[in-house]
């Protein structure tokens, strides 16, 4: 894939750069090994600085930092500007916490005295996906540089400004050369650098064939790994749920980020009793979305990231419809230029339909009608994901016993899967393994030594 930016409201060509050559990355390893050797031994106090002031240049630029998100990718520019906020958010959150998050753990074992310390690995190697350019980057490097490691950054190939853009902020922020890295290259060459011996723990947010790639490498040069990948999550919207807000947060968690969103609301499942009248109003709202321009504050749904993204999408809808399924409203392209898909809502869904199984990636939502709760369950979990869940009830009790039977890693009742700096996120099964954000995410790349005192 070229390292371009393609502005996919045009699908216009507006950058190229280069791939770097394999000189050129093994001498910013070989910096970021070096910058390791003193950042490990700096407090938390300098390192916190930093991260802070990475946190308040976000803000500063936020509306030409959410610009270039919008360029590269399409996303709503008020969105672009709440992602930047998040990503701030995170920054400060570990720069604030990691000291006692990382605090020594005292134990009281049987014989003499010991306690854990937390030290640092080294250099950590993370990929991320283009669909948060600046989210995704600020869970994996934030609390990695408070750890004391140093990180490697491949971001996804369509997002090179928004990579050349964070890197700018910590060399204003006054990091030393080497702290945070971004390397041009190609998915394939990422996982080939993993067996890199300077290289001390790998991190991917993507897809399952990345992910896949990625680990078995991680594997092979028995390095610690943390995978963030797809999901196909379960709204389920039961008979004493609050039908209208039920209805207002499943179009909100089927299009927000124009549907590109591993934790999107994606399989819709209503109980009988309530399940017409949730279809209904949910169609409504779904086909009167404003589409178009995403630098226009009034549009709801903008373009796919990318022209490939939009084909893919309507080749998974036409393969479900020739197994069977059933297209409510939408399930073609917009009659714009743009990577522009319809709102759509499948029906009439079944093992063996594609759109069963796989994840959409746009604004595509499934919708299942099942008898009652537990066939709710039963069809939430037979999935090879395990990201998010949702759950609407207003029996909280109910919600809360419905979601210690749901097999994923997230369980949000009534609201959509949501993220924010203090809450961990990941899935189980295909969705990957190991959490990012809260006090759990920065204890993924960590060695946990153990000292015991006679
Ligand atoms: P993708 O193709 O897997 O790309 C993600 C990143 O992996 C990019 O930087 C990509 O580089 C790189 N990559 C591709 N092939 C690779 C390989 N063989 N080895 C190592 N790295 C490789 O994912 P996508 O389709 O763009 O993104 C959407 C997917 O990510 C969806 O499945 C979504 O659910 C998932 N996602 C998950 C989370 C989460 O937290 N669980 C968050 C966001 C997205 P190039 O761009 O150069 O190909």
């Amino acid at each position: 894939m070229a390292i371009q930016t393609v502005n996919p409201f045009t699908n216009k060509v507006v950058q190229t750069f280069d791939e770097m050559t394999d000189t050129t990355i093994d001498v910013l390893i070989a910096q970021s090994e070096k910058t390791f050797s003193t950042w490990k031994q700096t407090t938390y106090k300098p390192r916190a600085e930093i991260l802070h002031k990475v946190a308040s240049l976000l803000r500063e630029h936020k509306e030409k930092l959410a610009a270039t998100i919008t360029l590269e990718m399409g996303k709503l520019i008020a969105q672009a500007e709440g992602e930047i906020e998040l990503s701030a958010a995170i920054f400060d959150y570990y720069a604030t916490n990691a000291e006692e998050f990382l605090a020594d753990k005292h134990l009281d074992p049987e014989f003499g005295s010991a306690y854990v310390r937390n030290s640092p690995l080294g250099v950590i190697f993370g990929v991320e996906p283009w669909n948060f350019p600046f989210y995704q980057v600020a869970r994996f490097a934030a609390p990695n540089l408070m750890v004391g490691n140093t990180v490697l950054v491949k971001h996804a190939s369509m997002v090179p400004q928004c990579a050349a853009a964070i890197e700018d902020l910590f060399t204003l922020a006054g990091a030393p050369n080497g702290l945070y890295t971004n390397l041009y290259i190609s998915g394939e060459r990422a996982s080939a650098l993993v067996s890199d011996k300077r290289i001390k723990g790998v991190a991917l947010t993507g897809s399952e064939a990345a992910g896949a790639s990625f680990a078995a490498e991680a594997g092979k040069y028995l390095k610690k790994s943390v995978l963030e990948l797809g999901g196909n999550d379960a709204f389920i919207i039961l008979e004493d749920a609050d039908i209208d807000k039920a209805v207002e947060w499943a179009v909100i968690g089927r299009i927000n980020n124009n549907g590109e969103c591993c934790v999107a609301s994606k399989r819709f499942i209503a109980v009988e009793a309530i399940a017409d009248e949730f279809l209904e109003k949910f169609t409504e709202k779904m086909e009167n979305l404003i589409v178009g321009d995403p630098m226009d504050p009034k549009t709801e749904l903008g373009p796919m990231s990318s022209e490939e993204a939009a084909v893919h999408i309507i080749d998974q809808i036409r393969e479900s419809v020739d197994a069977g399924a059933t297209i409510l409203i939408g399930g073609t392209r917009s009659d714009r230029i743009g990577a522009f898909v319809e709102p759509t809502i499948l029906t009439d869904l079944k093992p063996g339909i594609l759109a069963y199984h796989e994840e959409i990636f746009g604004p595509v939502a499934s919708f299942y009608r099942v008898k009652d709760e537990a066939e709710a369950i039963a069809l939430a979990n037979d999935s090879d994901y395990g990201l998010g869940c949702s759950i609407f009830t207003q029996d909280i009790n109910r919600g809360e016993s419905i979601a210690s039977k749901i097999d994923a890693g997230m369980v949000f009742i009534n609201h959509p899967t949501w993220t924010q700096a203090d809450l961990p996120f990941g899935g189980t099964k295909n969705s990957g393994y190991g959490r990012e954000l809260s006090e759990l995410g920065i204890h993924e790349f960590v060695n946990k030594k153990l000292i015991r005192v006679s």
